[in-house]
């Protein structure tokens, strides 16, 4: 393990080069608060310690994000397209050092972070480059004889973006790019479990942004994370996280009413009818259930069957999920890493403990802690729980599929939508019309049919209920960190 006040270098010849300093008014410095250690979950060792930020450099960092909205809120579109395309292109040329980063970092297999993570990061901020560009033309009118009126999309101010740790690169893309699309400046925090591809990503800030357009400080939630939502002169906060987390921003928020975006958990029904094409439902479950060890908050994570369907479904299911690999030397080979933390490893443990606790319940395959070293968990899949089981009712956040028998798809409609959560769901059924009808009455920010898990940056993607509100990615996304304004003009 290294210590960042010492060597920012990286442990072995092999590792891959860590940065650990912040990144505030365009200067790269290390924290002077407590000593944080960053561990590889992947085999429990220490990678390096870091210093998160200061009250004083929490302060710093806003006012430097303020002083610098004076000018970034002042450019065109254009102008703030072309900085993003750069990022876009240095975060491009360096995916391959990024993807060593993010797996050293979360356990995750390599080849699947830079194949889906890094590539969708790129993409976020191509696609907010042209947004920000196209956005659509304001209705200008007489709407009151002899005047004029015509709207306006302005700036929010300074954001403070906080992210999670289950995608750290892209959850940075998925925030600062429409926050600086729309003319904002930000303040980032990344979870202080996963902040080294954001640290790695601090430096190129500073050579292509001007200084204080984007800050990064990091720490923990409760100290960094809490000194930002206080803070007056932040006028956004846009959080990825927990309900909880979310709660503490509200509170934070309305001593200052500040606006708020929260992507919070979720919870996703699948809900395969009779009719549905098995094959695919065992392949997407088996894949959209487990990726990135079911960290995921829309993971295809509790299954309503029909009854024609259950019983097949369970063995196939069984088999596919059974075949699942995750902890072998060859990284190509992985299907899944570890949890991030032993906490949240032994979180998972004890639902499905509990789970197993059921009489009712069966784990068909997985249900334990595997002997290795690391923050490991087997990929588990759990038949005949209830709708009322805390199993499909709370969000594990971990490899573990659960499966309800349904009677038909009224009962699978009424209790897919009993949940407190509102993110992501699916239909996957042979008859597009039974499909689009379950979909038109799904109480969640996005339904798929016949898949499951994709994002285009071109779509919203946020949640209802108690997963929050705001969209990420798309249109609406710019429109969430901008500010609408009347402009009238008497001209009598
Ligand atoms: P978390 O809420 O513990 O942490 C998220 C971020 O909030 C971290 O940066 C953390 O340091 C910060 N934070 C924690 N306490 C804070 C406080 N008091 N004040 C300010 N900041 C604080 O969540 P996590 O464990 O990192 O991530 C997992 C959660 O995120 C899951 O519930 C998951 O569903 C959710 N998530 C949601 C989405 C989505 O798009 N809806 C995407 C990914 C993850």
């Amino acid at each position: 393990m290294t210590d960042a006040s010492s060597s920012p270098k990286s442990t072995s010849s092999t590792a891959p080069h860590l940065t650990t300093q912040m990144l505030i008014n365009g200067e790269l410095q290390a924290g002077e608060g407590h000593l944080e250690t960053v561990i590889n979950p992947a085999n429990a060792e220490h990678i390096v310690r870091i210093a998160e930020a200061s009250n004083k450099q929490i302060d710093d960092s806003v006012k430097a994000a303020e002083m610098a909205a004076k000018l970034w809120s002042k450019t065109t579109p254009a102008e703030r397209a072309g900085y993003l395309l750069r990022l876009a292109d240095t975060i491009a040329k360096n995916a391959g050092y990024l993807a060593d980063l993010e797996a050293l970092n979360c356990g995750k297999p390599r080849h699947l972070v830079e194949r889906d993570e890094i590539s969708a990061a790129v993409d976020v901020f191509r696609y907010f480059a042209g947004a920000v560009r196209c956005r659509p033309s304001t209705a200008a009118g007489e709407y009151f004889p002899g005047n004029t009126s015509m709207t306006r999309m302005d700036p929010v101010g300074v954001v403070a973006a906080i992210a999670p740790w289950n995608y750290p690169l892209m959850m940075l893309a998925w925030k600062l790019a429409p926050a600086l699309a729309a003319g904002n400046t930000v303040v980032f925090k990344p979870s202080e479990q996963a902040p080294l591809t954001t640290l790695a990503f601090a430096q190129w800030v500073s050579d292509i942004l001007p200084p204080g357009v984007v800050n990064i400080v990091f720490g923990r939630g409760e100290s960094v994370g809490n000194g930002l939502i206080k803070h007056p002169g932040i006028r956004m906060v846009s959080l990825t996280g927990d309900i909880s987390t979310g709660q503490k921003v509200l509170q934070a928020a309305y001593r200052t009413v500040k606006r708020t975006h929260l992507e919070l958990g979720g919870k996703a029904p699948v809900i395969v009818l009779d009719d549905a094409d098995l094959a695919k439902v065992v392949q997407g479950v088996t894949e959209y259930g487990y990726y990135n060890a079911g960290q995921d908050c829309t993971a295809a994570c509790h299954v309503y069957a029909e009854k024609g369907i259950y019983e097949k479904l369970m063995a196939e299911l069984q088999a596919s999920v059974s075949r699942l690999t995750f902890n072998d030397p060859d990284d190509a080979k992985n299907d899944l890493g570890p949890l991030i933390t032993e906490r949240q490893r032994n979180s998972v443990a004890s639902f499905v403990e509990r789970a197993d606790e059921l009489p009712h319940a069966e784990i068909v395959t997985g249900g334990a802690i595997p002997d290795v070293a690391g923050y490991f968990y087997q990929p588990t899949l759990i038949a005949g729980v209830k709708v009322s089981d805390e199993i499909v009712q709370r969000e594990v956040f971990g490899p573990v599929v659960s499966v309800t028998c349904c009677d038909n798809e009224e009962q699978a409609l009424a209790w897919a939508n009993q949940s407190e959560y509102g993110l992501a769901s699916s239909v996957w059924s042979g008859n597009i019309k039974r499909a689009m009808r379950l979909a038109s009455q799904l109480e969640y920010g996005c339904t798929w049919i016949n898949n499951h898990f994709l994002l285009p940056s071109e779509m919203p993607h946020g949640g209802l209920k108690r997963s929050g509100y705001g969209n990420d990615l798309s249109m609406s996304s710019l429109e969430n960190y901008s500010v609408l304004r009347h402009i009238m003009i008497s001209h009598d």
